[in-house]
């Protein structure tokens, strides 16, 4: 649905020409309504040749299996995203290693999907009891045995290619980023 009042100082938006299209903004400051996008974070957590799997206790998908993740917060870097996601649903501490994959879904609200492999630290899979009601690390054998989502099927493929590299943080880029995160193609 389109906004109708202007997020920032509530006046009432217009229809102006920009950027090629009329869209919504505010008369009143630079407030331009561009659309409903969102962003959600996947994490591949290998133990011992073992993926990190949830079992979805609510809808949508509820009783399927899952990799683990979440919705991002407005001022919550990624990379802080899907740690925080894995350890609220499994209780298991996970490092990102790199970005492997992207789902992008060009819908209703546009979402970005950007998913993690991750390696693991410490902690016993435990299901928040909330969002989940399992957790386990399962072997590919045993994985194809088990009522998995579609996506998440796609992405087991991902997680078991050895010859995947992936864009990781650059922690030291050569210019000055500023509150921005910065990803760049690494080597397996
Ligand atoms: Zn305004």
């Amino acid at each position: 649905m389109a906004a109708q009042f202007c997020e920032r100082c509530g006046t009432k938006l217009q229809e102006r020409l920009i950027s090629d299209k009329e869209r919504k903004a505010c008369p009143a400051c630079d407030f331009v309504y561009w659309g409903d996008y969102s962003i959600g974070v996947g994490a591949l957590v290998m133990r011992d040749d073992r993926l990190l799997l949830v079992r979805r206790s609510e809808d949508p998908g509820k009783g399927l299996w899952t990799n683990p993740g979440g919705y991002c917060e407005q001022t919550e870097p990624l990379e802080q995203t899907v740690v925080r996601e894995v350890k609220e649903e499994t209780g298991v501490t996970a490092r990102v290693r790199h970005i492997v994959a992207l789902r992008d879904r060009a819908h209703v609200i546009h979402n970005l999907y950007v998913v993690f492999a991750m390696d693991y630290v410490d902690g016993e899979p435990t299901p928040d009891l909330v969002e989940v009601d399992q957790a386990g690390f399962f072997t590919r054998a045993e994985i194809a045995h088990m009522n998995v989502a579609g996506l998440t099927r796609w992405l087991v493929e991902v997680a078991y290619d050895k010859s995947q590299g992936g864009l990781a943080a650059d922690r030291s880029p050569h210019v000055t980023a500023e509150g921005n995160s910065l990803f760049r193609v690494v080597k397996h």
